[in-house]
């Protein structure tokens, strides 16, 4: 096949949501469904694929960015996994950066959540085309009808409901296909939904079917001129027009088409799957990348195409348990091969390229070479961290990066054991390596390492990943003052301080301390002076 064929045929998707919507068990059905998984079970009884790492499944949330390849009706879709936390919306942010479009999922009983709205902001931010899956129709006070009105309102998308729910809360049995007009029913729990009966529109919902159905019609020709002109004549669209004109409109950002299901109960996720690789872009159907030569300023852009020269876009470094740094990349033009020399024009350092990856649910599959559009992992670079452009060295080129957001919040870490200091420090320099909003510095005047990131819950992890990972328990707690404070406080007899100087009556001290927590841990901070000379505890009227 020749490879813009081949390329036609990939869809690079995230899928996005709020914390608990069911993203983890949708993406787990989905490889399910397309044959890659081999093992199916409740993310909470850790048998979730795409949740790597152990702690994750302790806390139920996904924080990785791994990229997964399956295959479904003769496309390759690869799912870029998106994190639900708000602790993480960088990692939301670097896989926005690489996708094509996106699944949004949405809890049928909650609705239209606060993360929902970050993350939908962010890829409206990238212009990601997006698909809407009602999720969770299973549960009791779940209304796919009030969902769709929120993407509305609250979202400001433009809903092209596709689908009606058949059934609600436990009586809820599959879903109308408003396109084909027929019912789609997965009845009986037995086979992990795998089959589903196409029936006729059952009658009592016939008359409301016939109104959406109306109401998508009009929706397309709202958003797209040529079916609009038509609509307008009073023709007769075609079934196959309707269907390229949602492709085109939900490309142009124009729609977002709606589906609706309960993954959990096995209902709903083939007919997603079956839009995503119907209405979703492949590479060749989004804007080529802008970038610009190494001078920073002049520009350029680079086509998905295996003609022009490579370039590659880092978006996420991960430490593979079998094979060590893996740096995942997606390829923009050209080709990458293993064992050829590339450059990181960002960094302006050679890299080595080695063995290249592409990483199933269940298996790593080791590539010679990858082209233009592809998702893959490789080994072996050095220098290159997250956001980095890779090209060709005779054509060197910097891709539009990713913006990374300061850290909020910081905190001193120092190990358990105090000969673990080196080990720490490694373990913090390649977790720091692997995530941009991750940073570490040490304060030279109360001799600290200070670590800072996005959140308590981002922090949490990285140092429960230090213990796992890297075998170095850290404690961490509140930073030392860095700064010396000056205190003016009316005091009977001031001592132990570091400089004192009496006011006028002598009844008034400027004092200059430094406050240091101890022991570095949660159950709340003792402040001592930090300064050797002084020693003792702070009076309380200076703290
Ligand atoms: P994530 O945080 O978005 O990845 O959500 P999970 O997939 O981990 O799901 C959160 C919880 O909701 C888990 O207990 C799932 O079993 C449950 N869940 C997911 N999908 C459904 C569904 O369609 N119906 C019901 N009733 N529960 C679901």
């Amino acid at each position: 096949m020749a490879v813009a064929d081949a390329l036609a045929r990939v869809r690079n998707i995230g899928i996005m949501a709020h914390i608990d919507a069911g993203k983890t068990t949708t993406t787990e059905r989905i490889l399910y469904y397309t044959g890659i998984t081999y093992k199916i079970g409740e993310v909470h009884d850790g048998a979730a694929v795409m949740d790597w790492m152990a702690q994750e499944q302790e806390r139920g949330i996904t924080i990785t960015s791994a990229a997964t390849k399956c295959e479904w009706r003769d496309h390759t879709v690869q799912i870029i996994d998106t994190p639900g936390h708000v602790d993480f919306t960088v990692e939301v942010e670097r896989s926005l950066r690489v996708l094509d479009g996106a699944i949004a999922v949405y809890d049928g009983v909650a609705g239209v959540e606060p993360q929902t709205e970050q993350v939908w902001r962010q890829a409206e931010k990238y212009g990601v085309p997006r698909m809407c899956f009602v999720n969770k129709l299973d549960r009791t006070g779940a209304d796919f009808y009030r969902c769709v009105s929120m993407m509305s309102e609250r979202l400001g998308a433009t809903p092209l409901v596709l689908q009606l729910p058949i059934g609600a809360e436990s009586d809820f049995v599959g879903v109308v296909d408003l396109l084909e007009m027929r019912a789609l029913t997965w009845r009986g729990d037995t086979q992990k939904g795998e089959e589903y009966a196409i029936e006729e529109i059952p009658a009592d919902l016939a008359e409301q079917a016939a109104a959406y159905r109306e109401q998508l019609v009009e929706t397309i020709a709202e958003a797209d001129d040529e079916v609009m002109e038509k609509y307008l004549e009073g023709e007769e669209i075609a079934l196959p027009e309707l269907r390229v004109a949602i492709r085109r409109a939900t490309i142009a950002n124009k729609l977002n088409p709606v589906l609706c299901g309960s993954a959990f109960k096995n209902k709903g996720v083939q007919p997603m799957l079956d839009a995503v690789v119907e209405f979703l872009p492949s590479p060749l159907d989004v804007p080529a990348i802008e970038g610009t030569a190494t001078d920073g300023e002049t520009p350029l852009q680079r086509k998905p195409s295996t003609t022009e020269p490579f370039s590659a876009l880092a978006f996420k470094v991960q430490t593979d348990k079998h094979l060590g740094k893996l740096t995942y990349v997606r390829v923009y033009s050209g080709k990458i091969e293993s064992g050829s020399q590339v450059v990181n024009s960002t960094k302006d350092r050679k890299e080595r390229v080695g063995k290249i990856y592409q990483m199933h649910a269940n298996k790593r599959e080791e590539r010679s070479s990858a082209h233009a559009g592809e998702i893959i992992a490789v080994q072996g670079l050095k220098q290159t961290t997250t956001g980095d452009t890779l090209c060709d060295p005779a054509n060197p080129v910097i891709l539009e990066s990713m913006s990374f957001p300061e850290p909020v919040i910081q905190v001193a870490i120092e190990p358990k054991t105090k000969s673990d200091q080196d080990k720490l420090s490694t373990a913090i320099q390649r977790l720091a390596e692997e995530d941009p909003t991750f940073r570490v510095a040490n304060d030279e005047e109360t001799g600290q390492t200070v670590i800072a990131g996005m959140g308590e819950l981002h922090l949490d992890i990285l140092v429960d990943r230090m213990r796992r990972e890297f075998n170095v328990e850290a404690n961490i707690g509140k930073p030392q003052v860095a700064y010396r404070e000056t205190i003016r406080r009316k005091v009977p007899k001031v001592e132990h301080v570091h400089k004192k100087q009496t006011g006028g009556s002598g009844q008034y001290a400027k004092v200059i301390v430094s406050v240091e927590p101890m022991p570095m841990q949660s159950d709340g901070p003792t402040y001592e002076f930090a300064n050797q000379v002084t020693g003792g505890r702070i009076p309380k009227e200076f703290i």
